[in-house]
């Protein structure tokens, strides 16, 4: 009846029990999922306390081993607690139930984790101020008394800070703090709510705030004075510096524009809270959840006509990117200024946001008037994570903090491989087993920071969780930073193809791997025909894609310039519609020539260079400083649902979505002084409706009848909206991005899972 007490540690078990043996039970409840790092031994400690059960929990290599003793009914509760009541940032995937011989063991215990600890172990994002907290803070009789790095276990820094796992202080930055004894107890203590928060710390032991230049006073006040007076702040946070300015002072944001060569890029604004960002924006269900919710990213919404935001925030465009304060020190900047602050990543256009002190005093010096900073290092540097709500729920845009590094299940078991991702808006992912894990948002690998960040990011996920890549992924193109990224490791390498992995990718964000018609529209992706793809129609699953159908090409005048100056594919557009076009200066007259002539070009199917194009010509847009400018343009001044204009079907061995009538009729409108908004609404339909008629000849041919979304331009609500509506009307189950962006930051994780396929079927496909 009594079972040896053999594996359990000396020292764990009482001699009395107080339940009679008889009726008491035993069992293993071994919990698989994100529960390390989250509080979730914490939970279970108090939890079987509170029940009265004997027994322990512990960490092991890939989650969390709850060996409870008691009732039957008890035993039952606290299953359902761990299920139901666990806590916020814990994802429970699994629970696995096992009965034991029940033995004296009295009282409840957490413990150690050992030394082997997790290979898979999880390390959790970064986690916004708690409501405890933020109550002790704002507690004049509270020890932490307005302390800008006030934590507990259920929020504070977490991947920023963390250099190893176990995630366990000494493997944090936080080493570099001795905790007092007050906090010493804390820790220590299993029915606090700091047992075990890492990154513990008060006023008397913590990290400190500074103000450069220093003045001798309150750090917090010398930031607060400066950014009253309208000069530009950077900011330390979790995963690197914002500069931050008064977001209703034109001149302040004018500035912070100019020094950051910042062009038209929009500015995010933090608010004290909901009720300030509804007083300038439009706040829905989904948005509000996600602004408030323990991510905290910024969140697009449509600006309120009259908020009293600089018009500089957001030039030319509808929506501003808002979010709430995510640490303390955010709280109090933004209580004290009683005005929404611009907060802005810390860097120059195109460079990567800057995290280490020093590094940040030398390289925003010429941007920033004052630095509000702190001696709490960060490990790994996470831009603000950027979502928009779409059909209803929250998209992710950009993935970055309180996303990374979350794992996303792959629909198929992978060797550990390192897929890097595209050269623009840059994310690289790693696998380890069913799981990827997705990096931080990088940038466009152009500059040589950022190809930095890129390493020192992969080299921190990839020891935090123990892989050693054993092949690498990379897209088709020969000449991108990325693929060479990827030479440069010295691994078999595996390339995959942009739009295949954009369509992968998103069946991915779904948890699915069967085969669909994949639409993948986007700015450019390079082609295996030699011609640039973005407008393109595949039937594809992991193992590979078909092409069925594309935009129809058109010209690129003069490269990388086409891309950047829509008025260039404006000319091809009219040109190739047998349109007359006048050009007046010798830039226009040198791209009419090479036009002509066909020297200097190159093809291309993208349907982001016909959003330029038509952008161009409805006269929104000639110009853009960065990628989609002119797309978001024509979609913010956009208006409702309107007749679409013709983009008919041409049959053929490729079908191809023909926009020469299209172009007509957009120039006969603007002609006719059509507004823009409705030609850019028109426009939208049309595409929309484009889509939906491609994928039912595509469906006719293949009796497929799911359609995945993918590529930059799914971005764009007006047009995910129509598409999705379309196609629903035709019958379609619809696939659209949720978790990971659509856009090039998603690529790798289709990259990933197009390689993990092929890796794990190598030995003959069995279809
Ligand atoms: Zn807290
Ligand atoms: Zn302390
Ligand atoms: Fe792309």
């Amino acid at each position: 009846m009594l079972s040896a007490s053999g594996g359990r540690e000396a020292g764990t078990i009482a001699r009395t029990s107080p339940v009679a043996l008889g009726a008491r039970h035993r069992r293993v409840l071994t919990v698989r999922g994100t529960v390390q790092g989250v509080g979730f031994r914490p939970f279970v400690y108090r939890t079987a306390v509170a029940l009265g059960l004997a027994g322990s929990v512990r960490n092991d290599a890939e989650g969390v081993v709850v060996d409870a003793q008691g009732p039957l009914p008890d035993l039952d509760r606290l299953g359902e607690a761990i299920h139901t009541h666990a806590p916020a940032r814990a994802v429970v995937e699994s629970i696995l139930v096992a009965d034991a011989a029940p033995d004296l063991t009295e009282g409840f215990l957490i413990l150690q984790s050992e030394r082997a600890e997790p290979a898979s172990a999880r390390v959790c994002p970064d986690i916004a101020t708690c409501p405890r907290c933020l109550a002790e803070m704002a507690d004049a009789r509270d020890r932490r008394h307005r302390y800008p790095f006030i934590n507990c276990t259920d929020c504070g820094p977490r991947v920023s800070i963390a250099r190893d796992v176990p995630y366990d202080r000494p493997n944090t930055t936080m080493r570099a703090f001795t905790m007092c004894a007050r906090c010493a107890g804390e820790y220590a203590d299993p029915v606090d709510r700091r047992f075990h928060a890492q990154p513990q710390a008060c006023p008397a032991c913590g990290p400190k705030l500074s103000f450069v230049p220093d003045a001798g006073g309150d750090p917090l006040a010398a930031a607060l004075a400066a950014l009253a007076r309208g000069a530009i702040v950077a900011v330390k946070g979790l995963g690197g510096f914002h500069l931050a300015c008064d977001a209703t002072r034109p001149d302040a944001v004018r500035t912070l524009r100019a020094r950051k060569r910042r062009e038209a890029r929009p500015f995010a604004v933090m608010f004290p809270d909901l009720a300030a960002v509804e007083r300038e924006a439009v706040v829905d269900e989904p948005a509000r959840r996600e602004l408030a919710s323990w991510r905290r990213p910024i969140v697009l919404l449509r600006r309120r006509p009259g908020s009293r935001l600089a018009p500089d925030v957001a030039p030319g465009l509808a929506e501003i990117g808002a979010l709430l304060p995510y640490t303390p020190l955010h709280h109090l900047l933004l209580e004290g200024a009683r005005v929404p602050l611009v907060m802005t990543s810390g860097n120059l256009t195109d460079e990567p946001i800057a995290s280490g002190n020093d590094e940040a005093r030398a390289r925003l010096a010429p941007l920033a008037d004052a630095f509000l900073v702190h001696d709490r290092d960060i490990q790994m540097r996470l831009d603000d994570s950027v979502v928009r709500v779409m059909l209803g729920s929250a998209r992710v845009l950009r993935r970055s903090r309180g996303h990374v590094p979350e794992a996303i299940r792959l629909p198929v078991p992978a060797p550990p491989l390192l897929a890097v991702g595209g050269d623009m808006k840059n994310a690289f992912a790693l696998s380890a087993g069913d799981a990827a894990i997705l990096g931080p948002h990088v940038g466009d690998l152009e500059s040589h920071d950022s190809q930095r960040f890129f390493e020192e990011a992969r080299a921190r996920l990839a020891t935090l969780f123990r892989v050693r890549p054993t092949a690498v992924v990379h897209d088709l193109h020969p000449g991108y930073h990325s693929t060479e990224l990827a030479r440069r490791t010295g691994l078999p390498a595996l390339a995959v193809q942009h739009h295949h992995a954009h369509v992968a990718s998103c069946l991915v964000d779904n948890d699915r791997a069967d085969r669909v018609i994949g639409v993948a529209f986007d700015g450019a992706g390079y082609g295996p025909d030699g011609t640039v793809w973005g407008g393109e129609f595949l039937v594809a699953d992991l193992a590979g894609s078909t092409r069925f159908a594309r935009i129809a090409p058109m010209p690129l005048a003069g490269g990388d310039a086409a891309a950047r100056e829509p008025w260039r594919m404006a000319f091809a557009c009219r040109l190739g519609a047998g349109l007359p076009v006048e050009a007046a200066s010798p830039a226009e007259r040198a791209v009419l020539a090479m036009l002509r002539s066909g020297s200097g070009t190159v093809i291309t199917s993208s349907a982001g260079r016909l959003f330029d194009a038509v952008a161009s010509l409805a006269g929104v847009c000639d110009r853009v400083t960065y990628e989609g400018q002119a797309a978001m343009e024509l979609e913010a001044i956009g208006g409702d649902d309107a007749e679409p204009y013709p983009l008919p079907v041409v049959e053929g061995p490729l079908l191809e979505l023909d926009w020469r009538p299209l172009v007509r009729a957009v120039v006969a409108d603007r002609a006719a002084g059509v507004p823009a908004s409705r030609i850019g609404a028109r426009f939208h339909a049309a595409l929309a409706e484009g889509i939906a008629d491609v994928a039912g000849r595509v469906r006719a041919r293949t009796g497929l009848a799911t359609v995945a979304l993918s590529g930059g331009c799914f971005a764009n609500v007006t047009l995910t909206t129509l598409a999705w509506r379309h196609l629903r009307r035709r019958g379609f189950e619809v696939l659209t991005h949720r978790r990971v962006p659509p856009g090039d930051g998603g690529l790798a994780l289709g990259q990933l899972a197009v390689a993990a396929w092929r890796q794990t079927h190598v030995s003959g496909d069995p279809r």
